[in-house]
């Protein structure tokens, strides 16, 4: 997993060293001298990750943060704050411009790599999304955007062995989150996998169980394997963290526990989850979006034209009848024309709704133009699809239309094809093309019937 890295500090020096370690782990490498120059490469090029000084001359690291998460096409670049002091006033003020994570100079390798590859990966999930997202839903995305900055509590499972340190850990994060403090692993796990958290903690404190089981089943888990999860570590524990990041652990911080830093990654990671929840919630509404017809709720034709191949290779394959209804409103013109649009909506809305009322849960009910809609019946046969379309014939000519807001009611029919599949011999085109033949017979004998196609 390569990435592309921007360094940006007044001192060349500096530059150089961090530029070096980052070379060595193969990552690319981009470099500015102050804040007008990092944020003029943020804006121009796509950059995965900025190392960013605090002290610099012009616009200090603060601003250039504020800035790059203020600007929507740069607010999902993750920003490390690099500070000379250890200075938990500088956390906090780095928190509130919307610092990812921090690093202290000098900067450890181990540190710097893990915090580096945690991030770019986190980014990396996040990109991911937001293209195949970004293709049809760039409104809803400002949307993501805005509500992201609000901030509403998140909600964390602390996994711990001891019960003042769970006390330490759920008073340092009672501002931003709900905690649920569990000291049972196993339990821990059942409980992650039950509720909806946005992130759970792991401390590395119990007596006889190794921390590292529990976060390698909750990655292992379908259920959970999105939740970041953050292991408090021994000063020095340097393999447990090696281990942890190759078990998928999202990021590591030492004892003695910092209550500051302990806000900064959690936030950090509460933001990205929430972030990442939001794309997966709008990617599969947009899939959703799709395949559904607005005015009616059913499927529409281009579900349908993907969709009708699996199931007539499905029948074939299980040596299974299927049958094929098409039905097209009569005389719909002259609702239109005598009524108004908007009645005609109405009249195609109810129209739906009483196909689906009369159609069994298996069959494929579909929009496929202004008044027209196709049922497909599998495990049916020509017979039993003739009696279901004449069933939904009744419905409509019998049950005048009442339309909300006063019109009507209005007496409605409809006219129906049926085709049967010729198994080995039908492709989707062909099955419509007989039932689309078997309902322009309907129509021309006089509407209001039910026609099935000679096979
Ligand atoms: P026929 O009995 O031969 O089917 O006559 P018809 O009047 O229904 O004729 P046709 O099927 O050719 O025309 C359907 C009309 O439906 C044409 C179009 O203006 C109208 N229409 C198509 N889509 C919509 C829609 O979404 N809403 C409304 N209100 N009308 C629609
Ligand atoms: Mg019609
Ligand atoms: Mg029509």
């Amino acid at each position: 997993m390569t990435a592309r890295i921007l360094v940006v500090d007044d001192i060349p020096a500096n530059v150089k060293l961090l530029e070096a370690r980052l070379i060595a782990d193969y990552y690319e490498v981009l470099t500015a001298r102050d804040g007008y120059e990092a944020l003029a490469i943020c804006e121009t090029c796509p950059v995965d990750l900025v190392l960013l000084d605090i002290m610099m001359p012009g616009i200090d690291g603060f601003e250039v943060c504020e800035r790059l998460k203020a600007n929507s096409r740069t607010a999902h670049i993750p920003v490390v704050m690099v500070t000379a002091l250890d200075q938990p006033s500088d956390r906090v003020r780095g928190l509130k411009v919307g610092a990812d994570d921090f690093l202290t100079k000098p900067v450890n390798d181990l540190q710097l790599m893990s915090r580096v590859k945690s991030l770019v990966r986190l980014k990396n999930v996040s990109d991911e999304l937001r293209h195949r997202a970004e293709t049809a839903h760039a409104i809803a995305l400002q949307d993501m955007a805005a509500r992201d900055r609000q901030e509403e509590p998140g909600s964390v499972l602390v996994v711990d062995g001891r019960a003042s340190s769970q006390e330490r850990i759920h008073k340092a994060l009672a501002p931003i989150a709900e905690v649920t403090a569990l000291s049972d692993p196993q339990a821990a796990l059942f409980e992650a996998a039950e509720s909806n958290f946005d992130l759970v903690i792991v401390n590395s404190n119990f007596e006889d169980y190794d921390p590292l089981r529990l976060c390698s089943q909750l990655r292992s888990l379908e259920r959970t394997r999105y939740i970041p999860v953050l292991l408090v570590v021994e000063q020095g524990a340097d393999d447990t963290v090696v281990r942890a990041f190759e078990l998928g652990v999202t990021d590591y911080i030492m004892r003695p526990l910092d209550p500051n830093e302990l806000v900064a990654r959690s936030l950090t990671q509460i933001r990205r989850k929430r972030y990442n929840d939001r794309l997966r919630t709008s990617l599969q509404e947009t899939i959703e979006l799709a395949v559904t017809d607005g005015l009616t709720g059913l499927h529409n034709r281009r579900y349908l034209d993907n969709h009708l191949k699996l199931l007539i290779d499905r029948a074939v394959a299980r040596g299974r009848e299927l049958s094929l209804c098409i039905t097209d409103i009569d005389r719909f013109k002259s609702v239109n024309d005598t009524y108004g649009h908007d009645v005609g909506d109405a009249v195609i809305r109810e129209f739906a709704r009483r196909i689906r009322s009369t159609v069994r849960g298996a069959d494929l009910a579909c929009r496929y133009g202004g008044e027209e809609f196709v049922v497909v019946m599998p495990d049916t046969t020509r017979e039993t699809a003739e009696s279901v379309a004449e069933r939904l014939r009744f419905i409509v000519e019998s049950i005048p239309f009442t339309i909300p807001g006063g019109e009507g009611p209005l007496s409605i029919t409809a006219s129906l094809g049926i085709a049967s599949l010729v198994p080995g011999e039908d492709t989707p085109e062909t099955l419509v093309r007989r039932a689309d033949r078997a309902l322009y017979e309907a129509k021309n004998s006089g509407r209001n019937r039910v026609v099935a196609a000679a096979a």
